[in-house]
């Protein structure tokens, strides 16, 4: 038999030998099996990828395939060639099939910065704006009156109102129409979860056994994130190990020196500790899908305060009704979103546990502007539970290099609920802040034609540049539980400026040439403009402070030491 016939069977007998043993092994050993094989592996690769385009791709995996994690993932594969691959682990059902109306499927404003940071894509803003409606008129109703808080402004492009889901949905099907969903560069998987994450070797454990393992880990996985609090526990642990030793094993000094000393040229701080402090906001709310009343603008948001019927029985007193609000945010098809939103310390008990009817007939004396909802709509939401959002405070958006790889985006790192409107339009800022770092990669030659991307680096740039983003949204987020007097005098200051900035020489020579912008609400700037928030934050330094002060414990503490 000719030799390379004999090499041939004698390497297809290893093959099949080493298969077998992996298929046998117990789920456990399967992964661990995995990790050691893919380790010498890539110490192969390192040496490979400097020069040759035939090495298997670098991978991130992205936890979460929500608006972040689904940018995110056109982010990399735009800017990178064949060397990098990812794989998206959504928890939920795909948005393209799934047709369910549960409290998480409100709608949303895309401002100019999510513009912004879809339009990095091209052609991706296009296929969203198709799914949303464009508008930026914005109604208040209250005491029976309506008044006009925002409109249309000539020299900004309007925000897009859009489902969540009709966002991701659209996400999803370009991801999928340029790149495949399986088998090429993009592996997008949905009602897959991992179980848990192994930041030290890089490794998502999923069911069944499987694994996944990545040189670069996105935490894109909403408030509660797991990765977020993977890097906690792995920090915990370092940090007990240190307690109980006195002194860290030689290498991981060595790594944590060299995390500090690259992040101090990045941003003069440490990064090598992390951070996190969440909170439960004390709004709850419901989701209406409705028809749009013909009584409301339909190109307008609407926000009304009214009432949803009788609370709960407090000991000796009598059932007082409760002050509720409706936020309507009307859809392209002619229908709309409506957050049913009550505070938690005051339920609406009798809504909650009403008929359909019921429920029509309490909505309907309650927010006369609104009208009767449909019986059917009624039922959807009575069924629901009711949701709550959560503020998440992370000192940083990178695991300390000591514990991994990995990066955080989106609700993951910054969640501020939805009382700001900024988000998902944040989180996509967060997404087009790492395309922008791919770029300057590739511009100085650290990556493309085959050579390995610095995960590393890159996360820690990437953090650097991020971080003060996020803890300025929290730090505005802040102002708007101002106590009083401050907040009346706070209402005075932003009316008083907004005055003065139409005034054409008075603005000017007190803004600056910007004077529409600067002299415009906190709310303006951050909706209308592209201005930084740290930058914005900045401006409202003295009324943070006065916030931060009011909410002692109540507000993450790490925020104080940022101002
Ligand atoms: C009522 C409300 C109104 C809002 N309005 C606005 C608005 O007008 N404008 C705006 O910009 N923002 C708004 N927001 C905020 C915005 O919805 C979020 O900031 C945005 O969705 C964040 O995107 P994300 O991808 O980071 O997180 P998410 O949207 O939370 O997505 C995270 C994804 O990860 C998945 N996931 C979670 N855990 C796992 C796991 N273990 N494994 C796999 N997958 C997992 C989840 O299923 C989800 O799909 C609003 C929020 C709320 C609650």
């Amino acid at each position: 038999m000719p030799r390379f016939l004999v090499a041939l069977l004698f390497s297809c007998c290893l093959c099949l030998s080493g298969a077998a043993a992996f298929l046998q092994a117990k789920p456990r050993e399967r992964s661990i099996r995995g990790i050691s094989s893919r380790r010498r592996f890539s110490s192969v690769l390192a040496g490979q990828r400097q020069g040759t385009s035939l090495a298997p791709p670098q991978k991130v995996a992205i936890v979460g395939g929500g608006p972040a994690g689904l940018l995110l993932a056109h982010y990399i594969l735009d800017k990178t060639d064949n060397s990098v691959a990812v794989s998206i682990f959504e928890r939920g059902p795909d948005p393209r099939k799934d047709d369910s109306i549960s409290g998480r499927q409100y709608s949303l404003g895309l401002n100019v910065r999510g513009r912004a940071a879809i339009s990095g894509i091209e052609d991706l803003w296009k296929a969203v704006a198709k799914e949303g409606l464009e508008s930026d008129n914005f109604l208040l109703h209250v005491f029976g009156r309506k008044f006009r808080l925002r409109s249309q402004k000539a020299d900004v492009p309007p925000s897009l109102l859009i489902g969540r889901k009709a966002l991701c949905k659209a996400l999803a099907t370009e991801l999928v129409r340029k790149y495949g969903q399986r088998g090429g560069r993009l592996d997008l998987s949905f009602d897959s979860a991992p179980s848990s994450v192994d930041l030290g070797n890089g490794v998502l454990y999923l069911s069944k056994g499987k694994f996944a393992v990545a040189d670069l880990i996105v935490g894109a996985d909403g408030m509660n994130s797991i990765v977020r609090e993977a890097i906690v526990e792995a920090v915990e642990k370092q940090e007990k190990k240190t307690e109980a030793t006195g002194e860290e094993e030689p290498d991981t000094e060595q790594r944590v020196r060299e995390a500090m000393r690259f992040s101090s040229k990045e941003t003069g701080k440490v990064l090598s500790e992390f951070r996190r402090e969440t909170s439960t906001l004390s709004g709850r709310w419901r989701v209406l899908h409705d028809n749009m009343p013909t009584s409301l603008d339909a190109d307008a948001v609407h926000l009304l305060t009214g009432t949803l019927g009788q609370g709960r029985e407090k000991e000796g007193k009598k059932k007082t009704p409760v002050s509720g609000g409706l936020f309507v945010i009307p859809a392209r098809d002619g229908t709309c979103s409506v957050l049913v939103n009550w505070r938690e310390s005051n339920p609406p008990v009798e809504l909650l546990s009403s008929t359909p009817s019921e429920f029509c007939d309490i909505i309907e004396t309650g927010f006369k502007a609104f009208g009767r909802p449909s019986e059917e709509a009624a039922k959807r939401v009575l069924s629901q539970r009711n949701q709550f959002a959560q503020v998440v405070y992370c000192s940083s958006m990178m695991a300390p290099q000591a514990v991994g790889t990995a990066v955080l985006i989106g609700d993951a790192a910054h969640a501020t609920g939805g009382s700001q409107g900024q988000g998902a339009n944040s989180a996509a800022l967060d997404c087009m802040a790492f395309g922008e770092l791919l770029d300057k990669f590739r511009a100085e030659g650290l990556h493309g034609s085959g050579k390995g991307l610095d995960f590393q680096r890159l996360a820690s740039e990437f953090s650097a540049r991020q971080t003060k983003e996020g803890h300025a949204l929290l730090q505005l987020l802040q102002v708007e539980s101002l106590p009083f007097p401050w907040s009346i005098l706070f209402f005075f200051r932003e009316a008083f400026r907004s005055v003065i900035s139409k005034v054409p020489v008075l603005g000017k020579a007190v803004f600056g040439r910007d004077a529409a912008l600067w002299g415009s609400s906190k709310q303006l700037k951050m909706s209308q403009s592209l201005v930084p928030y740290s930058e914005i934050a900045e401006s409202y330094r003295f009324w943070i402070r006065r916030a931060l002060e009011r909410r002692g414990s109540q507000a993450p503490s790490g925020l104080k030491q940022t101002l």
